[in-house]
């Protein structure tokens, strides 16, 4: 008997043997750690990589990822055992994984941060993952509004749910009651789609598509190269909005669907509009899910899931839905792949564009990335041939184009930056019952208040940045910090009472329209105007049913939408953003006026575009006109490759902030130091002199940064590790913030 039981004990010898696994911790250290698995006798799962464990860590139990397993450990003496494993499958599939990692190395950023930062909010607690039945209601955009015009109620549900397709669990949660959603169902103006729906699994199904176009032929070629590509490619699909990008995408997508396999679509955050979702919806009939930042916690957990389990087939999202667990993920497509949103701003700073491409070659499969005007990194990949360019150069609907002229202000008289020549264009096409917008990027009512007598300038009392008037709220605000201060009434320092605002604001500029315009309908679309949740659409939807006839507003006017009744696009001010210390400040605005333009002539009638400068010489603007975007991209590529600037180099910036002034040098200045006592190590790298920031001072934190480049990646790679490993070593290092930031968006 004994011999019996010592037998089949060794037949499960290995079971009982402690397993090691490497965690990543959310913590800021460029470690993984080892902790043992004892599975008590019951057999070990093979996939434990990407499932979530509680360990104790640092005297307290928190939260762990597993990234890996081995049977021998790494590290001499105790190895802790793990406290708990939390899920019973993994959060992160392998590929998710590999980019994981992938990412940690490329951008330097701490493994655990890294993965952390990726979990669903929902997972980030130390609780088990729970699932319930799901069912979202999504607004169909067909039904009549007009039924419920009495009804506040009905009006708050569906407002609600044109935001973003809702979870019935939520919509109960926040009040919204049965019969609301009821009414609104019997209308037609919401419908159900169930995205738990076990009984038959959407790839059982037959895939239906509704109301698609015949592609035309420049359609049907780029459909053709995307559809007959297996396995991993990059392609940019080059095409002005309106030229039928997205109907390409959706035919691609119901070719994966009929394979059975999944879809990604990344938009940037204001372009996941009603018109968007409610297009994906008409057209399929599987289940379809949204990860955006206006969802609640639950909801962006309840998508997650749903990829996850293969039970919603199209997921789209913002930047980080990326990181999602998609296990028959058969395609991802990066809309306005040149989006600057893509980038996330603080914590782990990402591109999700880069990202998404290596996530599809860990994958397996293709990538489309969307754009009228490609980012230079892109135009530089398709020049290396890393990429592959389709284009579409002829719009798809009705639709004109447009007509581009320069306004040259030093020939004009100018009232609140308006010259006449655009007051008497805007003028024309409002007596054609046409709509205009007009772009100006600064919000408020004027950029400064100065006194008159001796020109002191309002300054924030936290950064070294002026104040900015903003009328509506009767408040001088910085920028910055957003502190907000009264609006004084004498000078500070000469005790003047004439105190001149200067420098024309969004604000401004709507209200000298409805002074020159008495019977204009204008409305303002800014931060200011649009940052409460819902708001925007409000406007969208308003412009849309011609509520509006000035639409003024900053660059947020420039993303997608589709205004038929636009004909003319006027850019108030582009002068400031000619001149910019920020190497990608041409590109952007070269971006900015390409998009700007797509919003005039949509529909059948002509469309004009006005640009005011006072340097209407200036090489951007006339590359730009008479080129297009085309030749000012070549242009401008060219010059970043003369400059050696990215994406011809390698570009990061290390960046120190702390409040006392002195700290952050003496810290910098070691940072320059040992770079100095390296640099011969390192032949292709180049690094700057510490510099400040351009506004050194901002909350009260001084900041200063060193731009490191290499002319190659690895080399640039490597010398970033050697900073990093003596990077808690300089002087006033618990003084400071320092963090190193790779292919940075600004410098500062
Ligand atoms: P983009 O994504 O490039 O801005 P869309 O796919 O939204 O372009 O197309 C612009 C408009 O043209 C849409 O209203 C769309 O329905 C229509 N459209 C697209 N492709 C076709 C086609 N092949 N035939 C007719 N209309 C089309
Ligand atoms: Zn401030």
């Amino acid at each position: 008997m004994i011999v019996l039981s010592c037998a089949s004990q060794s037949l499960h010898f290995l079971y009982f043997f402690p397993m090691f696994l490497k965690i990543a911790i959310n913590c800021p250290l460029y470690k993984i750690f080892e902790y043992s698995f004892n599975s008590h006798g019951n057999s070990i799962p093979s996939d434990l990589s990407g499932r979530r464990v509680i360990v104790s860590f640092r005297n307290s139990m928190v939260l762990g990822i597993i990234i890996g397993t081995c049977e021998q450990s790494s590290f001499p003496g105790n190895i802790k055992e793990i406290i708990e494993l939390l899920d019973d499958s993994p959060v992160f599939d392998s590929p998710t994984v590999d980019l994981l990692k992938w990412a940690s190395g490329y951008y330097h950023y701490p493994i655990g941060e890294v993965f952390y930062s990726a979990l669903p909010i929902a997972l980030k607690k130390n609780k088990k993952e729970q699932l319930k039945p799901v069912t979202q209601w999504h607004a169909t955009e067909n039904g009549d509004e007009k039924l419920i015009k009495r009804s506040a109620l009905c009006k708050e549900a569906l407002k609600i749910i044109k935001e973003s397709p809702r979870t019935a669990l939520y919509l109960k949660e926040i009040g919204i009651k049965t019969q609301t959603i009821k009414k609104l169902s019997s209308l037609n103006l919401i419908k159900e789609n169930n995205i738990r729906d076990t009984m038959t699994r959407w790839y059982d199904r037959d895939i239906i598509v509704t109301d698609s176009h015949t592609l035309n032929e420049e359609q049907l070629n780029a459909f053709n190269i995307i559809n007959n590509c297996r396995g991993f490619k990059t392609f940019v699909l080059h095409g002005v909005t309106g030229s039928g990008k997205t109907e390409v995408y959706l035919q691609l997508i119901a070719e994966k669907l009929r394979e059975g396999r999944q879809a990604l679509i990344l938009v940037p955050e204001i372009n996941l509009t009603p018109q968007t979702i409610s297009r994906f919806f008409k057209r399929f009939n599987v289940p379809i899910v949204c990860i955006h930042s206006s969802l609640s916690e639950t909801e962006r957990h309840e998508a997650f899931i749903a990829m996850k389990k293969n039970e919603a087939a199209i997921l789209i999202g913002t930047r980080s839905a990326l990181f999602s667990n998609i296990p028959n993920l058969g395609i991802i497509i990066i809309d306005e792949e040149h989006d600057s949103s893509y980038r996330q701003a603080d914590g782990f700073r990402y591109n999700a564009r880069d990202c998404a491409v290596m996530m599809a070659y860990i994958r397996k499969i293709p990538i489309v990335l969307g754009t009228a005007t490609p980012s230079i990194e892109t135009c530089y990949n398709i020049l290396r041939g890393k990429y592959e360019e389709i284009r579409i150069d002829n719009r798809a609907g009705a639709s004109n184009s447009v007509i581009f002229s320069i306004i040259d202000m030093r020939k004009q008289y100018i009232e609140h930056g308006i010259s006449r020549e655009l007051a008497l264009h805007i003028n024309e096409e409002l007596a054609k019952e046409h709509q205009v917008m007009l772009l100006l990027n600064r919000r408020g009512y004027s950029q400064k208040m100065i006194c008159h007598n001796c020109g002191f300038v309002f300054m924030c009392q936290n950064c070294d940045a002026n104040l900015t008037y903003h009328q509506t709220e009767n408040r001088l605000i910085c920028h910055h910090c957003e502190t907000r201060y009264p609006v004084p009434v004498y000078c500070p320092k000469c005790g003047n009472h004439e105190l001149t605002p200067t420098g024309n604001g969004t604000e401004q500029i709507l209200e000298h329209l409805s002074t020159i315009f008495p019977n204009a309908r204008p409305v303002r679309m800014d931060r200011d105007t649009t940052s409460k949740k819902g708001s925007l659409n409000v406007i969208l939807n308003d412009i849309s049913a011609n509520k509006y006839n000035i639409i003024i507003g900053t660059q947020m006017l420039a993303k997608g939408h589709h205004f038929p009744n636009v004909t003319l696009v006027g850019i108030i001010d582009i002068d400031s953003q000619l001149y910019s210390n920020n190497f990608r400040a041409s590109e952007n605005l070269a971006q900015l006026i390409v998009q700007i333009a797509g919003r005039a002539g949509r529909g059948n009638k002509q469309g004009y575009v006005y640009l005011q400068t006072h340097t209407p010489e200036h090489p951007l603007l006339t590359t730009l006109i008479n080129g297009g975007y085309d030749a000012f991209s070549q242009k401008c590529l060219l010059r970043r490759m003369n400059l050696k600037l990215p994406p011809a180099t390698s570009l990061a910036v290390l960046k120190v902030d702390g409040t006392d002034r002195e700290k952050v040098v003496g810290y910098i200045s070691d940072a320059y130091n040992y770079m100095l006592s390296v640099k011969n190590d390192y032949p292709e790298t180049t690094f700057s002199h510490p510099v400040s920031a351009f506004f050194t001072r901002r909350q009260n934190r001084y900041h200063y940064y060193i731009n490191i480049s290499s002319l190659t990646r690895k080399e640039h790679s490597l010398f970033i590790e050697k900073i990093i490993s003596v990077i808690n070593s300089f002087r006033y290092r618990s003084n400071v913030h320092c963090l190193i930031e790779v292919d940075p968006l600004n410098l500062d």
